[in-house]
């Protein structure tokens, strides 16, 4: 049985499609049968992986709102382990075409129970919003994983977004868990940033993942390339990070190496 995570937060820019893709690739690279499921109309981590947007026969829209077959629009990447149910900008208009469609918080759900047991992993990216494409994936997943950045307005964001899951969990998905806290983006040289990773500790220190992304050039350069970090610039710090995060991440499922 697979694990479904979900990459969530409503604030934009935190680094969600960054650890979704760079998280999916670390944990295939050990090995793992990994599915990224792109659920945002930007495509991000479609085109993160090396799949363009355009022209794609289905897509995560036609899943989602036509009832199409996952399995239908899945595509291999060109790394090993690692396939992806690909998103465009068709899906913009979802938020309204849902509207009327019966259960249409669990629509996705529905959608990946037909492949997750291709699955070891399955990774969700989400939109910048707590809309019903968010909903829609949390109430799919069995964890959360929540990226954020050390800045001011952090911690005012992460209560709503708690707020969120706890009331997916009691109206659709008993099963969701929050994962982790992933720091994103960190500078420590910055006193604000520890301050706020400091008041993270009080609050949430079980959640945290002990591994925090620094700030990396790299790690914006390889999305136009379409490679995970670790293809990308496999010595790096930010893929020895991923890596670090890839493994905390299978010892909170429980899957030892
Ligand atoms: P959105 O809310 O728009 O979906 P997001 O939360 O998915 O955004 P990303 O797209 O992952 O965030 O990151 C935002 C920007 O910051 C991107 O340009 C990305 O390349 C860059 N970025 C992400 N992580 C880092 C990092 N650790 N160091 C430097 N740049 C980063
Ligand atoms: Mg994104």
């Amino acid at each position: 049985m697979s694990h479904i995570i979900s990459l969530a937060n409503q604030k934009g820019g935190v680094g969600k499609t960054t650890s979704a893709v760079n998280c999916a690739a670390a944990v295939a690279a050990l090995g793992r049968r990994v599915l990224l499921c792109d659920v945002d109309p930007q495509g991000n981590a479609t085109s993160g992986v090396g799949v363009s947007r355009k022209n794609l026969a289905f897509s995560i829209y036609d899943v989602i709102i036509r009832s199409k077959s996952a399995r239908d629009a899945i595509l291999p990447t060109k790394y090993e382990n690692l396939s992806i149910l690909p998103s465009n900008i068709k899906l913009a208009g979802a938020e309204f075409e849902l509207v009327d469609l019966e259960r249409r918080e669990l629509l996705l759900k529905t959608a990946l129970a037909e492949v997750r047991d291709d699955y070891d992993y399955i990774f969700i990216d989400c939109p910048p919003s707590l809309g019903i494409l968010s909903i829609n994936a949390l109430a799919a997943s069995d964890g959360v994983i929540i990226p954020m950045q050390c800045e001011f307005y952090a911690l005012e964001g992460l209560s709503q977004l708690l707020l969120t899951i706890k009331q997916v969990k009691k109206l659709y998905n008993p099963r969701l868990d929050i994962t982790g806290i992933l720091i994103t983006m960190y500078n420590g040289r910055l006193n604000l940033s520890m301050q706020v990773l400091d008041e993270l500790k009080k609050y949430y220190a079980d959640k945290l993942f002990s591994t925090c992304i620094a700030r990396s050039v790299k790690l914006s350069e390889a999305p136009s390339f379409g490679e995970p970090i670790l293809y990308y610039d496999k010595n790096s710090k930010p893929a020895q990070a991923y890596n670090d995060v890839a493994l905390e991440l299978l010892a909170r499922f429980g899957d030892t190496i």
